[in-house]
């Protein structure tokens, strides 16, 4: 899938305190992804159907808000397909904010290359599901599940702090699949899991969240291999 006309961002939230664990933070969307989730709610940026923001507008509010932010988050759509993340965050780090990149991991290869230039300090990997319903919770037919365990890897053993999370739908997680999906990821240090919030969605298909108790007991089982687990509102 070309990525190659994504010039800029096509999304910014100002502020935000609830995206960068312990930070005052905003957030750009770039546009463009490599899944197509049937409950994904950010159409206009996977079809890049948003309109590209420009340069000069998003380095004149870093600029002008760098005082009152503490870090920058990156989010999608999927941002390791786009052609300028590593030189963007470089400069981001260079005026002095944290960084943040919330991925699909499903780019372990650009990943890794973040990470070794030191351009990243959190990291957020949506995980979609159990290894056996990882291609319906993806919108593909084929996934190579080996680009997610070698992505939650690289983040196990890179010192950067990072958290693994899921949103989860009644229709598309059981119990059993959150077991599976823990055994699939063999612990870590902090587990998320959010309910997904109804709305419109890339499918057109409806989704539900799932019931607080249910969403109790899958917390429940991430515990036995995670050392932190949240369950988001
Ligand atoms: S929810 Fe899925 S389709 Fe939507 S942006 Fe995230 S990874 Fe892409």
């Amino acid at each position: 899938m070309s990525n190659s006309r994504e010039l800029c961002f096509r999304g910014l939230q100002k502020t935000s305190v609830i995206d960068f664990p312990g930070k005052v933070a905003c957030v750009l969307f770039t546009g463009g992804c490599n899944f197509r989730c049937p409950f994904c709610h950010n159409a206009s940026l996977v079809n890049r159907t948003a309109p590209e923001i420009s340069w000069d507008g998003v380095w004149n509010f870093l600029r002008r808000r760098k005082n009152v932010l503490q870090g920058v988050v990156i989010s999608g759509g999927e941002p390791t397909l786009v052609p300028f993340l590593a030189d963007f965050l470089a400069k981001v780090k260079d005026m002095g904010l944290a960084t943040k990149l919330d991925t699909n991991g499903y780019a372990p290869g650009v990943l890794e290359e973040l990470l070794t230039e030191n351009l990243l300090d959190f990291v957020a990997v949506d995980i979609k599901n159990s290894p056996s319903r990882y291609g319906e919770s993806c919108g593909m037919d084929l996934v190579d599940l080996n680009s997610i365990s070698r992505s939650v890897e690289l983040l196990k053993t890179s010192g950067v702090d990072y958290e693994l999370r899921t949103t989860v739908s009644a229709e598309l997680h059981t119990l059993e699949d959150i077991r599976e999906m823990a055994e699939f990821l063999q612990g870590g240090k902090r587990y998320a899991l959010q309910p997904l919030n109804p709305g419109a969605t890339l499918s057109g298909r409806s989704f539900t969240p799932p019931d607080e108790e249910l969403l109790k007991q899958m917390a429940e089982v991430l515990e036995e291999s995670f050392e932190q687990v949240l369950v988001r509102k």
